[in-house]
């Protein structure tokens, strides 16, 4: 009776991950009510690698090498990838990501892509809010909320980044920073729906220049954003928030930032386009 009730109770989680071998839960509860957040880690391709070839090489590499142990790995590679890609990381514990969608279902919208074609595809996560979309492509946070409620309507994981400017780091401004861009970006976001959502916070300053965040830096941002999460909906739901950090992540910093208590994932771009490096930050080993 007793197998059979657990057997109920894990079947959701089971369907997700496919049958491949469940994570290993990083975080103790705070309170039996509170949940446990299984770690996240994601690899941003961003506009890479450049061939079909290579992509499927680097696809194969990282799905063979990690056995889905220590968290959810996901990859975002360009969209032309994503069917190839997932046909070569099928079976593996690799979730496949897209790295944005356009608000509108479909229609005349050239050169776009809607929430219901990556998730055909066979996405389970999408990226919104990345700093190069916000600043190269001048996704506003009007338009990333509206993302934001697409990818949920569709029924995949948003990983909304946010993160502050080196001006607006020097001016003291980091956590209004967030707290801002979170109130805006998640606005009409349900305390259900809140619940799956992945915050990245990712400095701009750090991204794609080598200069990583303190570990102890990061760790109090991520705390006040937890707590302006429980502010926003309640001290439960943001319990139960995963949040990554972004910004030059590698294999010689994972250990220390995944050490801090509410770092629960990374989001990795450079390092995550060589196998070696990702599949070492997929095995990040917590510091004692
Ligand atoms: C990113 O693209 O989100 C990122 C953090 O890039 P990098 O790791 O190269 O700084």
């Amino acid at each position: 009776m007793q197998a059979m009730m657990l057997v109920l109770v894990l079947s959701p989680v089971l369907a997700f991950y496919g049958g491949a071998r469940l994570p290993a839960m990083r975080r103790q509860a705070v309170a039996p009510a509170m949940a446990m957040r299984t770690s996240v880690i994601g690899g941003n391709w961003k506009m890479n690698p450049t061939s079909l070839e290579e992509a499927i090489s680097l696809a194969n590499a990282v799905s063979k090498e990690y056995d889905g142990s220590k968290g959810e790995a996901v990859i975002f590679p360009p969209f032309p990838f994503l069917g190839p890609v997932k046909e070569t990381i099928d079976g593996s514990s690799i979730h496949l990501g897209a790295q944005s969608i356009f608000f509108e279902d479909k229609g005349a919208y050239t050169g776009a892509v809607a929430a219901s074609m990556v998730k055909s595809m066979g996405c389970t996560h999408v990226l919104a809010g990345h700093s190069e979309r916000r600043s190269i492509f001048k996704d506003d946070d009007m338009a990333i909320n509206r993302k934001v409620l697409k990818i949920l309507e569709a029924g995949m994981i948003p990983v909304l980044c946010i993160g502050e400017t080196k001006e607006e780091y020097d001016a003291k401004l980091v956590e209004s920073v967030c707290a801002i861009q979170l109130a805006k970006d998640l606005a009409g976001v349900t305390a259900e729906q809140m619940k799956t959502i992945v915050i990245a916070y990712e400095p701009v300053w750090a991204i794609g220049t080598g200069l990583v965040c303190p570990a102890d830096v990061a760790q109090s941002t991520h705390a006040y954003i937890r707590k302006k999460l429980g502010d926003m909906y309640s001290p439960e739901v943001a319990e139960e928030v995963r949040i990554q950090y972004g910004g030059s992540v590698t294999p010689d910093s994972v250990d220390e930032l995944m050490s801090m208590p509410d770092i629960d994932g990374c989001l990795v771009g450079g390092a995550s386009l060589l196998a070696d490096s990702f599949v070492r930050i997929l095995n990040y080993e917590e510091e004692a």
